[in-house]
């Protein structure tokens, strides 16, 4: 049984959610054709230290940087490296901030330069599933709810969902019980009640739902080498309707204030 997070903690994870948000708009600002993925992760990590928080990624279980930037056939976990950005790529950026104790943790997909019209779908269809998953994160449904609402909304544009990965509970430490599909059965899977946190985080294939592990054991590829899209917000499982935690206002709206 997954314990519900009392109001104070839920006040801690609001605040760390906010700075994950506005970090992931830092990063946005700074994607462009010609800069290198290594940069993305310097300003992110100069941005949630100067904060007063501590990039988590940084060092779990080995990992080497403060983001994982997973750029087009890369689902997720790819390390920022010397990589150049180019005009049509894609580039997902997951975040994770250690903060008065608590986990944040929130991913966007940002295009870079001008996309193309299937790669603009990809990125708004995966972003909209993931909204879609988190109207189902009300007390009383379960994780079921959650992936079944995913997984018919992208599979109705005809790409597919990974299924090796999932999103996660989340407090204290950065991935908690219960696991969180992005596909699966109304009705089943683990019940949701009011005040559990949870990370919602689709990743969608534009082609077939296929990956494997690269040779350095982190990041996952598409095994067609198509693009993957990854969109992540934290949510508190609450009575009638959900309520998020994390933003991607920041990124979308020039009128929200830092
Ligand atoms: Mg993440
Ligand atoms: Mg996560």
């Amino acid at each position: 049984m997954v314990k519900p997070k009392t109001e104070e903690e839920i006040a801690l994870m609001r605040e760390n959610a906010i700075l994950v948000s506005k970090t992931l708009a830092e990063v946005g600002k700074a994607v462009a054709p010609g800069v290198t993925t290594l940069e993305l992760n310097r300003v992110a990590e100069t941005f949630i230290r100067d904060h007063g928080a501590i990039p988590s990624f940084l060092g779990y279980e080995g990992f080497p940087a403060a983001l994982c930037i997973s750029v087009n056939d890369v689902v997720v976990h790819g390390f920022p490296s010397d990589y150049v950005l180019k005009e049509g790529d894609i580039v997902s950026v997951d975040c994770g901030t250690l903060y008065k104790g608590y986990n944040g943790d929130s991913a966007y997909t940002f295009p870079v330069g001008e996309v193309d019209e299937q790669t603009r779908k990809l990125l708004d269809v995966t972003k909209e599933s993931l909204y879609k998953g988190i109207e189902k994160a009300v007390d009383g449904n379960r994780t079921g709810d959650i992936g079944h609402a995913v997984q018919s909304y992208a599979e109705s544009f005809g790409f597919s969902v990974v299924r090796e990965l999932e999103g996660h509970g989340i407090g204290r430490h950065m991935h908690e019980n219960p696991g969180v599909p992005n596909y699966g059965r109304p009705g089943k899977g683990n019940k949701l009640v009011d005040g559990m946190t949870i990370c919602i985080e689709p990743m969608i294939n534009a082609g077939a739902r296929n990956v494997y592990l690269s040779k350095n054991g982190w990041a996952v590829h598409t095994a067609d080498h198509k693009k993957s899209a990854h969109f992540e917000l934290t949510v508190v499982v609450r009575k009638g309707a959900p309520e998020i935690l994390s933003t991607f206002d920041f990124i979308e709206k020039s009128d929200v204030k830092f």
